[in-house]
This record gives C-alpha cells, sequence and structure tokens, in this order.
C-alpha cells in the first residue's frame, strides 16, 4: 500500500491466475493449455517474422488476420476486433458495451475475471446462480439488464448450452448485448459464430475467442471478438482510447498462420476430447462425479473427499490442478486435459492417494 494509490485500486481485488510454477517435471493441468504445440506453421511465421522490421510499429489495424478470421467464420472483417489476449478484448467490452446504468448479469460461478472488471471500471453487476447441476438455464436471465455475459462452455464447471438456447435467449433480451465467451467452443460445443452471418446478424450478440487454447498460443497474446459492426466500431473505439498497436508483429503473423491451420486444431482438439472421455471413465471407477464437460478440462468431485485435500496431495506428487475456495464449489477440482501420458500419471497419484 502506498499513499499515493488511487481510490479505485485500494478497493480492487485482483484476478489470481493459475500458478505458472518453475518446478521442472512437473504434470501441469492447472491454466488449461494446450499439452500440443501450436501449429508448425505458426511457428515458421514467427520465425520468418522476427527480423529487422521489428523497428516499425505494426499494423495497427491487423487487417490481414481479421482478414483470415473473418474468411475462416464466413464474416465480414468489419465484424471482427482484436485485442491482447481475449483479457484484454473482455475489458474493451466491459468498458464499451457492458457499462451501462443496470447490472451487468453473469453466473456465480462463473470465469472469475467478471467480477475483477467490473470493480475496475465501476460496473454494477449481479450474479444469477447456477442450476443444482451446475448449468446455465437462461430463463434466469430476466430483462432489463444492462448486459449478459458468460462462457459457453462455462468455465470452470466445463458444461455447455446449445446454440438454440443461446438464440431463445437473443429473442427475449433484445436491449442489451449478449456476450458469449467462447474460449473452449473447440472442444465439443457449437459456435454461436453462424448467428453473425450475412444480414440477419442481430445487432446485440458478440463473441469472444481466444486463440490461448486450442490454438495453443498462450504465450503469443492474442483473442478476438466477433459481432455486428457497429460492436465492433465501439470496441475499436475503446482500443484506440487505450493502446492503439495491441498485436506485435510477431502475434499478428502467428495468429494468421495459426487461423489458417484448421487441420492441426480439428487434429489436436479431436486427440484432446478423446484424452478427455478416457479420464472421465477412469475417475469414475475411482467414485469421482465429474459434470459432462465439452471444454479441455474437467470439474470433478469425489464424495466424501475434501477439495484442497485432494488438491495438495497431487501437487505432493508433482501434478498441478486448480482448486477454488469459493462456496459450493470447494470440493471439486478442475483438471485441465494433458496427453495420454499425463493423464495416467494423474490417475496412478490418485489410486496411490486414496489406497
Ligand atoms: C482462458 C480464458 C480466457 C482468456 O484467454 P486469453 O486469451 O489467454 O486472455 C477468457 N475467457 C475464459 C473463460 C478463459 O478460460
Amino acid at each position: 500500500m502506498s499513499r499515493f494509490w488511487s481510490p479505485v485500486v485500494q478497493t480492487l481485488t485482483p484476478y489470481v491466475p493459475g500458478e505458472q510454477p518453475q518446478m521442472q517435471r512437473l504434470v501441469k493441468l492447472n491454466t488449461n493449455e494446450s499439452p500440443y504445440g501450436p501449429s508448425p506453421k505458426a511457428l515458421a511465421a514467427i520465425q520468418e517474422q522476427n527480423n529487422e522490421d521489428l523497428r516499425l510499429y505494426p499494423d495497427p489495424e491487423g487487417a490481414a488476420l481479421k482478414q483470415a478470421i473473418a474468411k475462416l467464420h464466413g464474416l465480414d472483417p468489419k465484424q471482427v476486433f482484436l485485442g491482447n489476449g481475449s483479457d484484454e478484448v473482455l475489458a474493451h467490452v466491459f468498458v464499451g458495451l457492458l457499462k451501462h446504468s443496470k447490472p451487468v448479469y453473469f453466473p456465480d460461478i462463473t470465469y472469475s475475471f467478471y467480477p475483477v472488471y467490473c470493480k475496475l471500471f465501476g460496473i454494477d453487476y449481479q450474479t444469477v446462480a447456477l442450476g443444482e447441476n451446475f448449468e446455465i438455464d437462461t430463463a434466469d436471465y430476466k430483462t432489463p439488464n444492462g448486459g449478459i455475459i458468460f462462457p459457453n462452455p462455462n468455465a470452470p464447471t466445463g458444461r455447455a448450452i446449445s446454440r438454440s438456447e443461446i438464440e431463445s435467449l437473443l429473442a427475449r433480451n433484445t436491449d442489451s448485448v449478449v456476450v458469449i465467451d467462447e474460449a473452449y467452443v473447440d472442444y465439443g460445443t457449437g459456435s454461436c459464430i453462424p448467428l453473425l452471418r450475412g444480414n440477419a446478424c442481430p445487432d446485440n450478440l458478440l463473441v469472444v475467442h481466444t486463440l490461448s487454447k486450442s490454438r495453443a498460443l498462450a504465450g503469443l497474446r492474442v483473442g478476438f471478438a466477433v459481432g455486428h459492426p457497429d460492436l465492433i466500431e465501439g470496441l475499436e473505439r475503446v482500443k484506440n482510447s487505450f493502446n492503439s498497436y495491441p498485436l506485435g508483429r510477431l502475434a499478428q503473423a502467428g495468429a494468421m498462420a495459426a487461423i489458417e491451420d484448421q487441420a492441426h486444431l480439428e487434429k489436436t482438439s479431436a486427440k484432446v476430447m478423446q484424452t478427455r472421455a478416457k479420464l472421465v471413465s477412469e475417475l469414475s471407477s475411482l467414485g469421482f462425479e465429474t459434470l459432462p464437460s465439452t471444454a479441455n478440462f474437467i470439474f470433478t468431485r469425489l464424495p466424501g473427499h475434501s477439495g484442497a485435500a485432494l488438491y495438495q496431495a497431487l501437487r505432493e506428487r508433482g501434478i498441478i490442478v486448480r482448486h477454488f475456495k469459493l462456496a459450493r464449489i470447494e470440493d471439486f477440482l478442475r483438471i485441465t486435459i494433458g496427453t495420454d501420458e499425463q493423464s495416467s500419471e494423474l490417475v496412478a497419484a490418485l489410486k496411490e492417494i486414496l489406497a
């Protein structure tokens, strides 16, 4: 604490990212990174950009990358917004589209950055309780509101809702922006992006994606949002009032090559889904109850056992998972899907702990 801190800084409770431990030989299953490398084409594109041109500022608009994203998703480049990771995109979304006189709604159990941004930017919010089985019921999101945001699939539960359910939410909720954070959409959830194509594009749906998870580029920091051009224009106004060059040359080049390598994404996501199914069934034989997941992580508990104790026992065996000390979910572990070998090490460690 310094006497020079502004009043808002004194009230902040910052987001705590999953730890990035420096120990060697660790089974790191705590921050939902991909266990497989990024597209080799992305790595080659970054190498190629690693030259004297780095003295020059990058394209502030990221036009080529926007074009590639628009092409992949059947959209117009004017429907694409870029940011330094989707966390930055989300920050601009809160300031530019969700800060209104009425509170913004999001689930009580969800990505814990949302309330952090609300506090930073002075945005009123209300949480909406998940159902009995940790599901989002869009009927619980009443109008009027200042906006609605949730991940689909939700984090840390891994549970998704269908695109048609989001369509009916949009039909009821026409006077504020609905933001769907699709960070984990590539592991078996239907994306809402098709709703944005052509003239039928609603003026109040924004879909946020990241290259950190399924494209295995968490270290590059690239995310984007897609939606109606008028929403995108609002985000550009915020971005150009904050940092006009959020994506460096290496990031733009690498992201573009990654977006164009859909085959790599499909191959690695399919592998993750296969490993997930196997792990869920092995955990089930040990007595674990796992929520149905369409993400690259699972949310699981062992009845009669404390989540904190299991977390600690795994940690002592060099396996790092995520545990949240929060009401209702304190007995759950969020476990990232790694390689088959990492899964085997996890299951072996759990057997040892439970023996
Ligand atoms: C990981 C994650 C993000 C942030 O991703 P970055 O692009 O790395 O900033 C956003 N939303 C959710 C729900 C996430 O889990």
